[in-house]
């Protein structure tokens, strides 16, 4: 059998594993890609349901890896303000990236469908001299030897022909999401609890303008995110005169079912209520997603010849929408890692080579795992006295500016400790 050798092997071609390609693309490092999946590339004109809040660290990356082109404007909305309360209470916080003055930017963050992005880093793979796609396959084993792991693969071809395939890398990747196949076979252990929350979500039409404005409300039933839409998904649309957002409605798992069973005159009622009517009657525009909510936090990030990133390392709460955000950063962070400890002529998939990047990716996600549990307790049940207690702080922050700089410049992503590919704009690659 015709065995292939690699620098990297990424198993998971999802939007973590091929931001990592795409960073190694046109460096002398050879990559392999395998993804079990063969990707959508047709680009609807209704959105698709799955959408990302993406920080401005995000999009630094995805324009400095030259995916960002491929994301068409009228498929990503940036949002240039934030507003926060708690139901019945007058507790509220608003974000407004014109107050930063810290920052040329002008928007806090940029609302961008799952499909259109990993299409975006599809095509950017596809046209790296030194990445190879395996596609449709799926890993069948993988081993570790001294100076490489070997893996096999199974999979198909163009003419649906059934195909086997060997590689050897020095350093295998579990970009393979939260279910990570690689994490099992490398043994390593998951410190993981339920969030006691079900994700609804849907593309929903309002009455009123988003204003460029995320929004989020808590009450003791959950919490309701909108996320604003391009309003104009393509040139032939036919909404492109309405006001679309994107929902992700996390509560209870029998409320999420019961939302996802009921006939849509029923959940426009109930989403308009639960929305405190904000921007006026709500009417459901695409079927409705349901996506149970678990924190995942893999106990080593690497081992000798493997790492792991994305959803393969942590899964979070989605009330700050910073998961794809999390992983980008894993996957910029392991890129100049890789590159830096090869141009010193080490041997990437070493233990010794891999530890810094797991103290620097470990520490970003258990402060991330840590907020976004402080975050849920705090506004979980309905006690009085708790209630004050949230509500005083949350207008107290809204009022100190200090304050309020530090968490915009979070929901931007703009912390300290930045991989150097998210941190400014280098350049556009063509
Ligand atoms: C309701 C909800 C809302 C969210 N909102 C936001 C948000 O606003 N902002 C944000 O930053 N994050 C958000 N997230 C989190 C975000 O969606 C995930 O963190 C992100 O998509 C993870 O990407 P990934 O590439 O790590 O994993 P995945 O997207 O799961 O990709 C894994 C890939 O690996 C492939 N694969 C798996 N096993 C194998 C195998 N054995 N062989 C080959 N291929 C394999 C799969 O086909 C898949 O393509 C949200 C999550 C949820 C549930």
């Amino acid at each position: 059998m015709n065995i292939q050798s690699f620098d990297v092997t990424i198993i998971g071609g999802g939007l973590v594993g091929l931001a990592l390609a795409s960073a190694l693309a046109d460096s002398d490092l050879t990559v392999a890609v395998i993804e079990g999946k063969t990707p959508n590339v047709t680009i609807t004109p209704e959105h698709y349901i799955r959408v990302s809040a993406l920080s401005q660290a995000s999009k630094n990356l995805l324009i400095n890896i030259g995916a960002w082109p491929y994301i068409s404007n009228n498929r990503h909305q940036p949002y240039s303000a934030m507003s926060v309360w708690e139901k019945d209470s007058f507790g509220k916080i608003a974000f407004d990236a014109s107050t930063l003055k810290s920052t040329e930017e002008q928007s806090l963050g940029t609302i961008v469908e799952n499909n259109i992005v990993q299409q975006a880093l599809w095509k950017t793979v596809e046209a790296a001299s030194n990445v190879t796609i395996f596609n449709p396959f799926h890993c069948q084993s993988v081993a570790m030897g001294e100076r490489e792991a070997w893996i096999t693969l199974v999979g198909a071809n163009d003419d649906n022909k059934h195909l086997t395939q060997s590689l050897t890398s020095k350093l295998v990747v579990g970009a393979d999401g939260a279910n990570s196949w690689l994490r099992r076979q490398a043994d390593i252990q998951l410190t993981s609890w339920d969030y006691g929350h079900n994700a609804v979500v849907a593309t929903i039409e309002t009455d009123m303008p988003h204003d460029n404005t995320a929004r989020q409300i808590f009450s003791p039933e959950g919490i309701l995110a909108f996320l604003p839409l391009s309003e104009s998904s393509s040139s032939s649309d036919t909404q492109s005169s309405s006001h679309l957002c994107s929902i992700v409605w996390s509560l209870a798992p029998d409320d999420a079912q019961e939302l996802q069973a009921c006939d849509e005159l029923e959940f426009n009622r109930r989403l308009t209520a639960a929305f405190d009517n904000r921007l006026g009657y709500c009417q459901v525009k695409s079927p409705r997603g349901v996506f149970p909510l678990t924190m995942r936090y893999a106990q080593s990030f690497v081992k000798q010849r493997v790492a792991l990133i994305g959803d393969a390392a942590h899964t979070i709460h989605p009330l700050a929408g910073l998961g794809a955000n999390l992983g980008f950063l894993d996957a910029a962070a392991l890129a100049q890692e890789l590159l830096e400890k090869h141009k010193q002529g080490k041997d990437i998939g070493e233990l010794s080579s891999l530890r810094y990047f797991e103290r620097w990716r470990k520490s970003e996600a258990m402060q991330m795992i840590a907020t976004m549990e402080g975050f849920k307790q705090l506004f979980a049940g309905s006690n009085p006295v708790k209630k004050l207690i949230r509500d005083i702080g949350l207008v107290a922050v809204d009022k100190v500016k200090p304050a309020k700089e530090v968490f915009i410049k979070h929901a931007m992503g703009l912390t300290d400790d930045l991989p150097d590919l998210a941190k400014k704009i280098y350049k556009e690659r063509s």
